[in-house]
């Protein structure tokens, strides 16, 4: 944008854009070519050429914390710091090959004996930042945003219980109970998923008794809407820019977003209409370009392999022997890879458009809590039964569901009120927006048989006949336990 005056202005930018007081905030002592209110004056400085949009009072950002503030400061100049006057310029200041250059302002961990400084050690790209909090626009209803998402709580009355009764829940059958044969037939295909477990066992055991229960479990879903605010920035390439000139902006639970399916996690942000604004970029100062930080926007490094002398001298038939370093080629440095020697990169923060735009997002986050409860009489583990077919005897689903009340087996009566009660309190900063309830039955049989001498337990649970046998008599290989 600094090399293209002829950019569009968006909407915000406008003189009198509010946000836009006069008297540049954020002034610190010291900042280079700071004269109070005209900021951007400093030669060499971007955004100098006429029209451009950094050119009102007020619109460039302040230097952060740790800008460069130029050689009589030594020591604080960020490696990845914006060019100041003089430094080369990506339009037509780039340095040339061959070139000598003035070393950049303030580098502390560079010595110069040459020409070029040693390369940087730190391969760390600096990171995108975002930009300081006291150049973004007061947005009327989102005070205080920062750009870590804050959880927006939900407004506090909203439909509750819509119905004044629980529905009429029909009554709950038992289930068919299984025979000798069907539960010798289960053992058998458990025995054959094993392969280290006999058959013989399960083939000529004595059934002595069978006894069919029911194992119940219970699942409540409570699905919730969750909204969080945040500023963010990316970088300005001429999309829309929807600003507070346009209205005032939406309350954050009153724009509309919509799950794609109810009980499903899910996540979706959303531009908060007529908060944008667009901003030069805070990094680069509207450059684009940001110097390369490993080579201290030299574009080339001293060579490490002769320590910048172009010669290497080593011991040959005892004798002290120089020759040229093949590494530079005798040049005592080298192009540097990072920036392929043109001594500034792609700014990271704007993505090399040089301005951002900035506007509040709205983080909508779509949450199923489940909650479960099993009830089960025998031996056989409860969590095997969550994961088998069985019998859904009760569902409901509803805004807010009424605890079930009615079951034959009080227990899950107990479960469904303690755990309804829980998730109406549990989730205070999420909105609920359904809550589906249900009763499943799984039959499990708990067979007692004896093989031999041994007498032995095993159970076949859900509709599918799983077994669980960990008294089996015939284990044998593979380290299982013989009985
Ligand atoms: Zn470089
Ligand atoms: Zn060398
Ligand atoms: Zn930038």
């Amino acid at each position: 944008p600094a090399q293209n005056p002829g950019y569009p202005v968006p909407a915000g930018q406008q003189p009198g854009y509010p946000g836009q007081q006069p008297g540049y905030p954020g002034q610190q002592p010291g900042y280079p070519g700071q004269q109070p209110g005209h900021p951007g004056q400093q030669p060499g400085y971007p955004g100098q050429q006429p029209g451009y949009p950094g050119q009102q009072p007020g619109f460039a950002p302040p230097p952060q914390q740790g800008y460069p503030t130029g050689p009589q400061a030594p020591g604080v100049n960020p490696p990845n710091g914006p060019p100041q006057g003089g430094y080369p310029q990506p339009a037509g200041g780039v340095p040339q090959n061959g070139q000598p250059m003035q070393p950049p302002s303030g580098g502390e961990v560079v010595s110069y004996d040459d020409d070029v400084p040693d390369e940087n050690p730190n391969e760390e790209e600096p990171v995108p930042s975002a930009p300081l909090l006291e150049n973004m626009d007061n947005i009327q209803g989102y005070n205080n945003m920062s750009f870590n998402n804050a959880t927006v709580p939900p407004p506090p009355a909203y439909d509750e219980v819509t119905q004044d009764n629980p529905p009429d829940r029909g009554e709950i059958k038992t289930l068919p109970v299984i025979s000798e044969s069907e539960a010798r037939d289960a053992l058998l295909g458990f025995v054959a998923q094993n392969c280290c477990y006999g058959k013989g066992a399960a083939q000529s055991m004595v059934v002595r008794d069978r006894e069919s229960t029911s194992a119940f479990h219970y699942t409540l879903e409570t699905f919730t809407e969750g909204r969080h605010t945040a500023w963010a920035y990316e970088g300005f390439r001429g999309q829309p820019v929807d600003g507070p000139q346009n209205g005032i902006p939406p309350a954050p639970w009153d724009i509309p977003a919509a799950p794609n399916q109810l009980f499903l996690n899910g996540k979706v942000a959303v531009e908060v209409p007529h908060t944008a604004s667009v901003k030069v970029c805070h990094t680069c100062l509207g450059a684009c370009k940001v110097r390369c930080h490993r080579c201290y926007g030299f574009g080339r490094v001293r060579c490490s392999s002769c320590r910048g002398s172009g010669s290497k001298s080593h011991m040959r038939n005892g004798e002290h022997v120089t020759s040229r370093c093949t590494f530079c080629h005798g040049h005592g440095r080298r192009r540097c890879n990072f920036c392929h020697g043109v001594g500034m990169v792609n700014c990271k923060t704007c993505s090399a458009c040089g301005q951002l735009k900035c506007f509040i997002q709205l983080t909508v986050t779509w949450i199923n809590h489940v909650e479960d409860y099993v009830e089960e009489k025998t031996a056989l583990p409860n969590e095997l039964i969550k994961s088998v077919t069985g019998k859904t005897v009760l569902e409901e689903q509803y805004p807010l569901v009424w605890p079930v009340t009615n079951f034959p087996d009080p227990a899950i009566n107990q479960a469904s009120n303690t755990i309804v009660q829980k998730h109406r309190t549990a989730f205070a900063s999420e909105r609920i927006l359904h809550q589906r309830q249900k009763v499943r039955l799984v039959p499990v049989t708990e067979v007692s048989s004896q093989y031999k001498s041994t007498d032995f337990k095993f159970f076949v649970y859900g509709d599918e006949s799983k077994v669980y046998a960990p008294e089996y008599p015939q284990q044998c290989c593979c380290g299982c336990t013989i009985l």
